[in-house]
Formats: C-alpha cells, structure tokens, sequence
C-alpha cells in the first residue's frame, strides 16, 4: 500500500514537468505578450521562466506570480499573473492566469480587472507603482472601485514579479524609467544563442544598469515610503479589532476552562456564540479561514526569500496565524481546530443541527478510523512535494480543501468544485467532523509544531477508559483512546470531555464522589437532629464538633 502510494505521488512529480511542456499551448496570452515569437522555450531556470525567440533572437521572457509573489488577497489567495518583459526590461504583457477574488461579489466584472492589468504594458520592471494616488517617484495606476484590496495586492504581485523576472534576463541594454527621458544603450544584447538551460539560468548575472551594482534593482517599498500591506492593515483596521476582541474573549475562556465547563449551561452558550462567530465573521466576512496554502507559501518563503511584508499583506490572517502559533504551543492543534477555523464550526453546526433533527449518525469502527487518519498526512506530503516543483501546481492540488468554494466564493464557480464541497458538508451531518478527521492537510500540518506543546490542560480521572467510556463516545473527533488516553494530535479542545469529567451526575468518578459528599452530609445532619432533641430535652450529650456545630451554638454549654 505505501510502496504503491510511493509511486503514485512519483508520479504525479514526474508529470507535472510534462504537463508544464509548451508554455504557449497552457498559456495562450504568450503569444499575445510576444507575436513575434516564434517558439518558446520550457519553464527554465529557478525562478522558472520562459523565453520567447523570433528565430535564434530571444526577444522576452516571462513568469508566473504564483512563483515568486503569491501574494495573498482578498481572498486569502494569490491572484497567479503571468508577466511578460521584453528585452529591455518592459513590460510585454500581463495576464491573470487564476485567481479566487471575490469580484463579481462586488459588482466587479473580469473585464473590468482585465482593464486593470492592462495599465502595466509598456512600464519598466524598475517603475515602482502606486495604485489610486499620485505619488512623487510612483507611476500612478488606477485602482478598481469596490475591489480596493485586490487592485493593490494584484499591483504588488506585477511589480515583484517583473523586479524577479528582470532578474533573470542575461546582460542586456539600459531600460528606461517610464516618464524619465530614453537613455542611450551602453551594452549589447548578449542574450545565448541556444535556450537556455535550468543550469545556465541559474548562472546568468541580473540586469545591471551602467556603473550600478548587479542585482541593485530598488526596493518595492523604500524606507519612508508607506508600503503596500499597511495601506491595506489601515483600510481592514475595524475587522482587525473585532477579531483580536474575538480572540482576546478565547483566550479567557481557555485559560479560565475549569471555570467554564464547571457551568455547562453558561459554556454551551459560549461555544455556540464562538462557533457562530467563527463562521460568520471569520469565514464568510472576513475570509479569515487559514489553508495549507498558507503553511506551503510560508515553508518556501523561509527557504528562500523570507519577507515579512508578503505575510502582513492580510491582517486577519497575519493576526489569526500569530494566534494560532502561540496556542500550538500551549494547548495543541485543537484550538484552532475547535475554535477558529470557519470550516471546522460549519461542520460542528450542521451537525448539531443534524441531531437536533434527529437524523441519524454513525461513526467509524476504532481500527478503520486510526488509520483513515493517516489520509490526511498523504495528502499533506503531496501537497508539498508538489510544491517543490511549482507552488502554482501545488496551489491547484489544494483544491482538496473546499475552504475556497464554501467561503471565498460562497459556492459560486465550476459544479464540480460544489459538489464536492457540498458533499463533505453532508457527509458531516452524519459523522462528526469527517472531513477534519480524514482529509484536512492543514490539520495534519498543526499537528507538527503541536508536538513542542508546553502543557496538558485535559484533565483525566483514574477511571477514564477503565471501563469507563463515557467521554470517548461523546469526542466529537474520537480523539479518546479506548484506555481514556487523549491523543492530542486529534484532539480539537471542544472541551466535551472536560464537561463530563467536571459532571457529577454523569462522570462515575464524580458521581461516586458526590454520593460520598451527600451520604457524609446527611449522616451530619442526622447526628445534629439528634443532639438538637437530645440538647432541647436537658439530657443529650452533643457529640457535634463544636468548630462545625450550626445547630445550636447559643445553647449548647460547651460553646
Ligand atoms: S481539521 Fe482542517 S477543516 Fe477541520 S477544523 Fe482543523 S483546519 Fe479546519
Ligand atoms: S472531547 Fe476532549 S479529547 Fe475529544 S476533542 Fe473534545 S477536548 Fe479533545
């Protein structure tokens, strides 16, 4: 099973570079960029790029975004734009390959996005662009009305990704600055007679300016100049607030649980208030729902061009993955699990809902349940192998998560995409959590940095799993081994267990140690009936401690 697992995953790796054979065919607006071309040669080099020849002339080059700028947007995505140079630097062509923004949502059309883009032809991979605003030393773009966020992040993924793709073209002529005056070329272009190979890209020395450093192309966003992620933290700043409210509430109840679960009425009405904010305010408005995209994209970028400012593009999600760092440390995965994560609470919605409606539900048997957990783990090693080849390909594969479907476009795109998402809500009517426990590569990835967890909060009795087995049956995720063991890397902190362990009229440890209370306090209260009568009639000897005698203090001579 593993070794066939092996190969298929192989497989896939070896096909993605066929299928990323003749990039003009995958991405016709190459030709558009370059009609002169004649050929074009594979995705070469590290970043990947392709270069368009007329003849034995390279004449251009272009890249995918989702290479070296997957930036997110609006919808927590990157918006995949193939960008095109000619060989002086210029922008040839823009093309949005795929993106997931919630446009047409916004009275946006594509046409109007389309429009959008097309502003960019004809500047430098040098011009630093503002969106909206004229700016001295910017070339002013104009924004799209409605769609405010996806203008700006989409002008900082064409902007960094001419800046990476003018990186790789060989030695080559001057390129002059839009609105500055033409500059005489100083150097011949010295572009290799033969395509070039993953290899020699990866030798060719950037585009270099007379008597400029290699490589000294400027910054995005110069020191004093406001770059593009706090215009938009700025723009988001109420959303921002209510969702470190939202999780400041989170933090109490989890560090006060005791507290909480020990009043299950209060804490039922706090959970369902969470999860409804959950879904509502992080998922469906705020489009807060973290992705193993996230988890891939930051993996590469710390392995090779780690920038802060890609991750602070989002506030919610910066806000919301800084979060999540902090609890994975102190009380596991399940926090995020359990609490914030949009899908995880539609699921534990619908399937409250389903109960309430009395639908039946059915859970998996032990041995076949331990090992459907091992899916998900697969899917995350795909997934990152695939990313290894091309975060684009990766991006396309996470597809696996129907995050996208339900709660950036709210159902609205391909059947297939819907039906899927629709099915794994259904099959969550019936059994708790499915997709969470078998198929979430996200969750299998909080499980690693989880295992460096500081504390163990979930408290166990003795009797947990021998016999008892009262809280393994109620788990949402069936996390509780059979011997009362909880298997922390499945456990989504939905504190179930923790009400029943505190319940005495429920939990038998609790319940036999409530009985010992209530037997304890009515042989007192008979032993002080008696002494009462036995005082009241002069002839009683009161055998009542007299630091815990309430019955009679004012008559009892030895007070
Ligand atoms: S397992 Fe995945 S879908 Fe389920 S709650 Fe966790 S992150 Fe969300
Ligand atoms: S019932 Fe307990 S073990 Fe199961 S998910 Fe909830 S907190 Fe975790």
């Amino acid at each position: 099973m593993v070794v066939r697992l092996l190969f298929s995953f192989l497989a896939v790796c070896i096909a993605v570079p066929a299928l990323a054979a003749d990039p003009a065919t995958r991405y016709p607006p190459l030709r558009g960029f370059f009609p002169e071309a004649t050929r074009f040669s594979d995705f070469q080099g590290s970043p990947p790029a392709v270069t368009a020849w007329r003849g034995h002339e390279p004449i251009g080059r272009a890249m995918l975004s989702g290479d070296v700028a997957p930036i997110p947007a609006y919808s927590g995505y990157p918006i995949n734009t193939l960008v095109g140079l000619d060989r002086e630097g210029r922008i040839a062509g823009v093309a949005i390959i795929h993106h997931d923004e919630p446009i047409l949502a916004a009275g946006v059309s594509e046409a109007q996005l389309r429009g959008f883009v097309e502003q960019y032809l004809g500047k430098s991979a040098r011009d630093r662009f503002s969106v909206g605003a004229d700016r001295p030393g910017y070339v002013r773009i104009d924004g799209i009305s409605g769609a405010t966020i996806t203008a700006m992040v989409e002008s900082a993924t064409i902007e960094k990704t001419a800046r990476s793709l003018a990186a790789t073209l060989p030695p080559v002529a001057a390129h002059p600055v839009t609105g500055a005056p033409q500059v005489e070329r100083t150097a011949a272009v010295r572009i290799p007679a033969k395509p070039v190979t993953a290899e020699r890209a990866r030798n060719v020395p950037p585009v270099a300016e007379p008597n400029e450093p290699a490589g000294a192309l400027p910054d995005a966003t110069p020191a004093g100049d406001e770059p593009v992620w706090a215009a938009v933290w700025h723009e988001r700043r109420m959303r921002v607030g209510v969702l470190i409210a939202g999780l400041a509430a989170l933090t109490v109840v989890l560090f006060f649980q005791d507290w909480f679960v020990r009043r299950p009425a209060l804490f039922a009405r706090v959970r369902m208030g969470f999860l409804l904010f959950t879904l509502f305010f992080l998922g469906w408005y705020g489009l807060a729902q973290l992705s193993v995209v996230n988890v891939l994209t930051f993996t590469h970028a710390a392995m090779r061009d780690f920038r802060w400012q890609d991750f602070l593009m989002d506030p919610l999600l910066f806000v919301l993955w800084t979060f999540v760092a902090v609890t994975l440390l102190l009380w596991g995965r399940g926090v995020y699990c359990g609490w914030l994560c949009p899908f995880g609470a539609l699921q534990e919605l619908s399937f409250r809902l389903a109960r309430w409606l009395r639908l039946p539900h059915f859970e998996i048997p032990a041995m076949v349940h331990e090992r459907l957990w091992a899916v998900k783990y697969i899917v995350l090693v795909v997934l990152f192998g695939l990313s290894l080849q091309s975060l684009t390909q990766a991006q396309l594969a996470a597809e696996v998560e129907p995050f996208k479907t339900v709660f950036t476009l709210h159902f609205d795109r391909e059947w297939y995409f819907g039906l899927y998402a629709a099915a794994l809500v259904a099959v969550g009517l019936f059994n708790r959590k499915f997709f969470c426990k078998y198929l979430c590569a996200l969750g299998a990835a909080l499980t690693f940095p989880a295992r460096f967890r500081i504390f163990d909060w979930l408290h166990r009795h003795r009797e947990c799993g021998r016999p008892c087995q009262i809280c393994a049956a109620e788990c949402e995720v069936q996390a509780i081994k059979k011997n009362g063991e909880i298997n922390a890397n499945e456990c989504h902190y939905c504190l179930d267990c923790q009400l029943s362990y505190w319940n005495d009229r429920k939990c038998p440890p609790m319940v036999e140690r409530r009985k010992r209370r209530e037997r304890s306090a009515l042989a007192a209260q008979v032993v002080e009936a008696v002494n009462a009568v036995g005082l009241a009639a002069g002839t009683g000897v009161c055998a009542v401690d007299p630091d815990t005698c309430r019955t009679c203090p004012s008559r009892c001579d030895r007070a």
